[in-house]
């Protein structure tokens, strides 16, 4: 029998969570306005988050709402109330790493499932089987782990206990966000939602009294001694992660844009099915990870301590592909033409290519009608509803991009 495999989606507002349906997750993890870890997205209120439920709900998926930040006394004020509010906007699933916050959880939201943080930092057997002993459903693990312990720790860990691991996105060089770095350079908290990210930045050393030289920063066979880590990319391996025992692959990005969610995530739904289907990895996914945006890629320490190939020792940030310039927004109408709401300029003469669950491939722009029944050129303001004649049958939730001059 085919394992029930979970593509778990981050989704940092309304739009990106619509995405990650439309584009095939079987769940999303979100924020509410607190407590969440990702400070600068969206996020949710009380009230956005039951809607959020109810719609998740309505396409047969799930959402797991964090509440993973490091907390002091303070914040403890009013978080009973909160978890209670959040049980009865029918959330799914809590994500938690401080026992205190468990424990609250537990007393008011009884019946809502508890998935352990990777902040928590679960890297062994004894841990696992422990927090499920407390009542934690759902372990979210340690990247730090490679695909064989994982294994081992399936085997020996009960089967009630569920096992989720990240496949995609950023890394953090720091034991899964422990890490003082942001606070240091910026006084942004980290472990409160609102990293900088200067693990990424450049360094140099700079000795006191050499006036202003500056020596660069290299990595030697002992290591690196810069921060910057590639991002985590599973994408032809995911065969390997299920194989392993995870049964919920997660993609990292609460900041990330809809148009990136959407990219990511049908690529992973089209290698996920394919791999339970039994066919071999479909290549062009690849060009898929490209079009989103990326960095330089690693695939963590799944296959053992990536040591230096884990770092970008030279900043090699590959260039976006393409470009969003639109959403679909209904379906055709009786000439024929699709309702698009206008991300980036397009213009009529351009090819553009399609982003859909079902359908692939590339058209020309051969006409532009505003809302007004207009004939235009091109498309150049932002969220403006245009009509355009489109080869594709593509639905509402569909996207299309255009190539980038590089
Ligand atoms: S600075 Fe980098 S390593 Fe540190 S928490 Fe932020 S992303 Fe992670």
């Amino acid at each position: 029998m085919t394992k029930k495999i979970e593509l778990l989606a981050p989704a940092g507002g309304r739009e990106s969570l619509e995405a990650a349906i439309y584009f095939g997750a079987d769940a999303v993890y979100a924020s509410g306005k607190t407590y969440g870890l990702r400070a600068f997205a969206d996020n949710f209120s009380n009230d956005e988050i039951a809607d959020a439920a109810k719609f998740v709900h309505s396409h047969g998926s799930k959402i797991y709402i964090t509440l993973n930040a490091i907390f002091h006394e303070c914040d403890f004020v009013g978080l009973e109330e909160y978890v209670a509010a959040l049980a009865d906007a029918n959330v799914d699933a809590f994500i938690i790493s401080d026992p205190g916050v468990i424990a609250v959880a537990k007393r008011a939201a009884p019946d809502v499932p508890i998935h352990l943080s990777t902040q928590a930092n679960t890297t062994n057997l004894y841990s696992a089987r422990f927090w499920h002993e407390q009542g934690v459903e759902r372990v979210i693990l340690s990247r730090e782990l490679t695909l064989d312990e994982i294994a081992t720790m399936r085997k020996q860990v009960p089967e009630t206990l569920e096992l989720e691991g990240f496949v995609h996105g950023a890394m953090c060089i720091s034991y899964s966000g422990r890490c003082l770095l942001s606070n240091y350079f910026t006084g942004r908290g980290g472990n409160q939602g609102a990293c900088a990210q200067p693990c990424r930045w450049e360094y140099h050393l700079h000795e006191k009294g050499y006036g202003g030289e500056y020596f660069p920063v290299y990595a030697d066979e002992r290591g690196t001694y810069v921060f910057n880590s590639k991002d985590l990319m599973m994408l032809p391996h995911v065969g390997d992660i299920i194989d392993a025992g995870i049964t919920s692959l997660k993609i990292e990005g609460r900041m990330k844009s809809a148009y990136y969610v959407g990219c990511i995530v049908n690529a992973y739904r089209h290698a996920i099915d394919d791999y339970q289907s039994g066919k071999p990895f479909d290549e062009t996914l690849l060009a898929e990870i490209g079009k989103a945006g990326s960095r330089a890629f690693t695939t963590g320490f799944y296959y053992g301590n990536p040591r230096e190939d884990g770092q970008d020792t030279v900043r090699d940030v590959p260039q976006r592909t393409f470009d969003f310039v639109g959403v679909v927004r209904g379906e055709k109408d009786e000439n024929g033409r699709l309702l698009i709401e206008q991300r980036g300029k397009f213009s009529v003469g351009e090819t553009l290519d399609v982003l859909s669950p079902n359908v692939s491939g590339l058209f020309e722009v051969t006409d532009i009608i505003s809302e007004k029944g207009e004939s235009r050129q091109s498309a150049p303001h932002a969220q403006e509803i245009v009509l355009i004649s489109c080869p594709f049958d593509l639905r509402k939730g569909d996207m299309v991009r255009k190539k980038r001059e590089l």
